[in-house]
């Protein structure tokens, strides 16, 4: 049986940090990082944007090259999937049978896609987009199609909308709420990116409830929805969210549910366990304690580097401000805190100008801001929420008063 002083479950963009930012903070031992997909550490954002589009070659989106984890001696066992975890005999399984030992085990699984639960849900043609092989199998159904449903008015349905409404094809996107982007923003962002889809020919539909996907020799070929209306496509992509990947750990006895419960230090309730990234599930001080998970690039990052400095000698919590982007278009969404619980909203800057930021106060203080093409107030406006001023919303809103005097 292998045995590694640090093993990391799962090579994604928590596992990856954690590796090097452990390596950075000299530490010696021996490290592994398994992971069940093919490919070493790449990044996940461009999946729905330019690698989706094409424009880059998945060689640029590696999060390092090949070489550099056989510099630092980690140990990269992709491939492998791992199905428990003995927290008394500290070694895991794998789906292959074998048994790898660990002194301190990091969790950074990350989640799979939620899929739909209807008839039709798992016909050739209904994509979800989470791993490099998702898309290049959808990009390889691209030629054959000409009308793509989305299923799901997130990030990442919308981010795939506009690349697709770019390489031509007509797309249809599904909210079954009464707007987009319900569950992160505000309704004026949902306004405005419902009506810049429309505007580029994206029929966007709200409140819309999928039925089930019509097929036709085995494939998808339209999407019926509640009132029997159907929408006839060649592909449909399927944005509902994720399911986070801790189903071995809460086997093993860890706290949890939706995500595995971690304290400020990342530590899960089994002992020497860590989680990190999308699946960590944890009290957040930019709402107010509240426990969440926050699928996020950076959270992975700030989480692994928090637990490599504890592994490190210097016990670290992790309390990181979050923040988040998106691309749609020549739009960039820049995301900074959480408007959880927000109690007003303030416009900066007009939204025809295609150029403003929204921000989201709760009894006064900004607690987070939505900056559409708006890097200025992005980069000023992150002090009002890691400070949590409470400035004159007046000022706020007049885009003559630069954030930072405020
Ligand atoms: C299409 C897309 C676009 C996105 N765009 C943005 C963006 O613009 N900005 C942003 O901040 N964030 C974005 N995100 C979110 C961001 O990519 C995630 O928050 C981030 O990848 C989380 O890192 P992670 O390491 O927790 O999980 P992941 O990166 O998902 O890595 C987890 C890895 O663990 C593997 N794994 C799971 N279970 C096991 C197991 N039992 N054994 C072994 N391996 C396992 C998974 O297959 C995966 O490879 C996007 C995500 C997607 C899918």
């Amino acid at each position: 049986m292998s045995r590694y002083d640090i093993l990391i479950v799962g090579a994604g963009h928590a596992g990856a940090q954690a590796a090097i930012a452990l390596r950075q903070n000299k530490y010696e031992g021996s490290i592994a990082i398994v992971g069940d997909e093919p490919e070493i550490p790449y990044e996940r954002p461009p999946l729905s944007k330019d690698f989706l589009a094409g424009e880059k070659p998945f060689e640029r989106i590696l999060i390092r090259p090949a070489a550099f984890w056989a510099e630092r001696e980690i140990a990269m066992l992709t491939g492998k999937r791992v199905v428990s975890v003995d927290p008394a005999a500290h070694e895991v399984t794998t789906a292959d049978g074998e048994a790898i030992g660990y002194g301190t085990l990091i969790w950074a699984a990350g989640g799979s896609p939620r899929s739909l639960i209807c008839s039709g849900h798992d016909l050739a043609g209904v994509h979800a987009i989470r791993t490099r092989a998702d898309v290049e199998r959808l990009m390889r159904e691209l030629a054959a199609t000409q009308r793509v449903v989305v299923i799901g008015g997130g990030y990442i349905g919308l981010e795939a909308a506009a690349v697709l409404t770019k390489l031509g094809k007509k797309v249809t996107v599904l909210e079954a709420l009464d707007r987009v982007l319900a569950r992160v923003a505000g309704a004026p962002l949902s306004r405005f990116y419902e009506a810049e889809h429309r505007a580029h020919g994206v029929d966007v539909r709200l409140g819309a409830m999928v039925e089930c996907i019509e097929e036709q020799g085995g494939r998808a070929v339209g999407v019926r929805l509640a009132g029997d209306e159907l929408l006839p496509c060649e592909m449909v992509i399927v944005g509902i969210g994720i399911i986070p990947a801790v189903a071995p750990l809460l086997a093993a006895g860890a706290d949890g549910g939706n995500g595995v419960r971690v304290d400020a230090l990342c530590r899960t309730t089994l002992p020497d366990i860590f989680a990190i990234g999308d699946c960590a599930l944890h009290a957040n001080a930019f709402a107010d304690g509240a426990e969440l998970r926050l699928e996020s690039v950076q959270n992975a990052n700030d989480m692994a580097n928090a637990v490599a400095k504890t592994l490190t000698g210097l016990p670290t919590e992790y309390h990181a401000v979050p923040w988040f982007w998106s691309n749609q278009y020549d739009l960039r969404l820049q995301t900074v805190g959480l408007s959880i619980g927000y109690d007003a909203i303030v416009t900066r800057g007009d939204p025809a100008s295609r150029s403003f930021s929204l921000l989201y106060l709760k009894q006064g203080r900004v607690i987070a801001l939505d900056c559409v093409n708006a890097v200025r107030d992005y980069v000023q406006g992150r002090t009002l929420v890691v400070e949590g001023k409470s400035p004159d919303p007046a000022r706020l809103a007049d885009p003559a008063v630069v954030l930072k005097e405020l």
